[in-house]
């Protein structure tokens, strides 16, 4: 992409409505626009970070035999009456009426919706288990909106909803879902810590909520420093191995973390040297709860034995447009956002100091050519600005790496490629340059 054809309206001066570093560096480095409170557009550069994000985590719920659906926004309340949360769920769902004066809402999450569809469907055992996943928007009339697309109104969510035959089932299910999860953070440069959940009314042992620390996060988390050292499972984990995926979720649930309004009493089990207390982001929510849905809704299958029985059901969403401030909010300095590779939205940024001049043209359009036709993303900055200005922009939007193209240089036939994390820069000749670059990637 050429600057020139591309629609960056970076922002010079960090706007007031913005309280956290994420959230003012999202709106300057135009990668969001606030439309209303908690509404926001995501704008071209933000659009591929989210974009990126999604394909990321496709793979890895596909990877665990989820597979992608896409429900509606707009939901008929009836289903909402069936499971008995029209009443129950409070302020936060906006409630709507079409011209036919039927009760409508926009889904702040999608159980109902997702057991209908597999009541009406799935009538044996021999089609279980089934998850079903989709990334589709939600709307939560959210009492504080704040931090931008951290806390916002309408937001995107990974939603995935599991059936299966018994408990044990549902128990594996949950397992996959686990292990997919710790995946998607660590693809992301993020330690997630899955902190056991109060499952409230619901009962049962099965939740875990997945915590970014962070200075701005909003719950408070006291956990094992272990967990920053701990083993990510590799794209090659059986995801059918049931044990091996429940041993990995036993390994990440081993070390203790809590959040720290729950269990204020067990601290004392964790040595003052491995402790940290600290802030965190809900990024992901794991929920197994069995027939708590099925039950009211009537949705029922033959079991092996020919009697009918209640789906057990387990939710396990993720706040994907949250992740993307979270990573933000944890991967930036005074200058601006440090992507990692997994989520930048172009892969490579090339200034080009002075447009005009053939020789830094010439390299520049080669450069840009070479490394699109090897599959790299590139933005060209090919304004006429001056460089402090130019410099500043490319490292306000984070790419992870620079390629600088400057008259000096280039008469010596050189480029130089800086790293956006530690700011070293080399100088290359320019085949040189596209070898370490295609090579890198
Ligand atoms: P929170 O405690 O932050 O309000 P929640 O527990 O109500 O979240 P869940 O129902 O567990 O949220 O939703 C799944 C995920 O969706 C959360 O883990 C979070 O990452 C994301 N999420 C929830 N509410 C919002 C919001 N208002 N804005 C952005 N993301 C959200
Ligand atoms: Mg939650």
């Amino acid at each position: 992409m050429r600057f020139l054809n591309y629609f960056l309206p970076v922002l010079k001066a960090s706007p007031k409505e913005a309280e956290i570093s994420s959230h003012s560096l999202m709106l300057r480095a135009a990668l969001i626009r606030q439309q209303s409170s908690g509404i926001y557009s995501w704008l071209p550069l933000g659009k591929r970070v989210l974009d990126k994000l999604c394909k990321l985590v496709r793979e890895e719920q596909n990877r665990a035999g989820a597979i992608e659906i896409l429900m509606p926004t707009i939901q008929p309340a009836s289903l909402w009456r069936e499971s008995g949360r029209y009443d129950s769920y409070g302020k936060e769902m906006l409630r709507i009426q079409d011209r036919q004066n039927r009760d409508m809402l926009y889904g702040p999450t999608n159980e109902e919706l997702v057991t209908d569809i597999v009541r009406s469907y799935v009538r044996s055992h021999k089609d279980l288990p089934l998850n079903l996943y989709q990334i589709q928007w939600k709307f939560r009339d959210e009492i504080r909106p704040r931090f931008g697309i951290m806390r916002a109104r309408e937001f995107l969510m990974k939603d995935a909803y599991s059936f299966d035959c018994d408990s044990a089932g549902a128990r594996a299910s949950y397992n996959r879902m686990f292990v997919a999860y710790l995946r998607v953070f660590a693809r992301i440069g993020l330690v997630a810590i899955p902190i056991s959940a109060d499952s409230g009314p619901i009962g049962g042992d099965m939740s875990h909520e997945f915590i970014i620390l962070s200075q701005v996060g909003e719950s408070s988390v006291v956990c094992d420093q272990k967990y920053f050292d701990m083993r990510i499972p590799s794209a090659e984990i059986d995801f059918s191995d049931k044990k091996k995926i429940a041993s990995i979720v036993c390994e990440w649930t081993d070390p203790y973390a809590a959040t720290e309004d729950m269990h204020p009493e067990a601290l004392a089990d964790l040595s003052a040297r491995n402790r940290i207390s600290a802030r965190g982001i809900e990024v992901g929510h794991l929920f197994s709860f069995g027939t708590k849905y099925s039950n009211p809704m009537c949705a029922r299958f033959i079991g092996i034995d020919g009697k009918n029985y209640p789906f057990f059901m387990g939710s396990y969403g993720m706040g994907l447009s949250r992740l993307v401030g979270a990573v933000v909010e944890s991967s930036h300095d005074k200058k601006g956002i440090i992507w990692p590779k997994a989520i930048a939205p172009f892969d490579v940024g090339i200034i080009n100091l002075k447009p005009g001049d053939v020789l830094c043209d010439r390299f520049a359009d080669s450069c840009y050519q070479q490394l699109e036709n090897a599959g790299i993303d590139c933005l060209l900055d090919d304004r006429n600005e001056q460089s402090g200005s130019k410099f500043a922009t490319m490292d306000l939007i984070g790419l992870p790496l620079q390629i600088i193209i400057g008259p000096r240089n280039v008469l010596k036939g050189e480029i130089e490629i800086k790293d956006r994390k530690n700011n070293q820069g080399e100088v290359f000749s320019l085949d040189a340059m596209i070898n370490r670059v295609t090579a890198k990637q």
